[in-house]
């Protein structure tokens, strides 16, 4: 192929490419979002982007994690308040910093911790924040309480928080597993928890290895993508969900 010939095939190639995706966002972003504009949420930042102890799109066996798993931890703010959903840093330096890094907020300005469900990288970090109210779904709340294994009680969360974010019940990478949804700028974002582990879980609505029931997880995942545009999945970057 000379120079003449490829510059026409990627010419083509290119004009052909601009035509589908022009439909796609058109279709993408007027026909698809779900959100409504005025909230009472001003902006939600996503604190530490999460990661996996083991990967099977990576190649990776699901028999041995081979990496040290954090969760995505993400700040909810609105009008007096802010949430945290899944501290993820053992580290209460490390986690102030990048509390810090994100929002310019400090430890203590956080009114309410949020936990998803019960495994341990989700509430890893929930001692640093002593002076917030700590919340759950009720089965997570009394499940945590029962550990022990904090000085202060979980308190079980009803079906909203500060009226502006639903609490939503997210079952199949465990039963008691709950999620939270809010509308921000026009957008349904939902804060999956491990409802949802990665984008590429959710491509194939695949649970992760862990998983206490896969048909359940991949019909919460299907209820997800109905009612939201962005997934915070429990341990990668945000996506839309289109
Ligand atoms: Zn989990």
């Amino acid at each position: 192929m000379n120079r003449r010939e490829f510059l026409g095939a990627a010419a083509t190639a290119v004009g052909g490419h601009n035509k589908k995706s022009g439909a796609e966002s058109r279709s993408g972003l007027s026909l698809a979002l779900k959100g409504r504009k005025n909230s009472g949420i001003k902006r939600w930042d996503v604190i530490t982007i999460g990661n996996l102890s083991r990967n099977r799109y990576w190649g990776e066996s699901e028999d041995r994690g081979v990496r040290s798993a954090i969760c995505s931890c993400t700040v909810i703010s609105g009008d007096g308040f802010h949430i945290m959903v899944d501290p993820s840093l053992k580290d209460e330096k490390a986690m102030a910093t990048e509390l810090d890094r994100r929002t310019g907020l400090n430890l203590d300005e956080i009114d309410v911790v949020f936990i998803t469900h019960q495994h341990g990288d989700h509430h890893f970090g929930l001692k640093h924040f002593p002076k917030a109210k700590w919340l759950a779904g009720a089965e997570v709340a009394a499940g945590l309480n029962k550990s022990e294994r904090y000085g202060k009680p979980i308190v079980p969360a009803d079906d909203s928080l500060f009226e502006a974010v639903e609490i939503l019940s997210t079952p199949g990478h465990t039963m008691d597993h709950r999620s939270l949804r809010f509308d921000c700028k026009g957008l349904s974002v939902i804060i999956a928890g491990d409802a949802v582990a990665t984008q590429d879980f959710w491509v194939e609505r695949m649970g992760y290895f862990n998983a206490v029931d896969f048909d359940l997880s991949a019909r919460t995942m299907n209820k997800i993508a109905s009612i939201a545009d962005i997934v915070v999945p429990g341990h990668d970057n945000h996506f839309l969900c289109l």
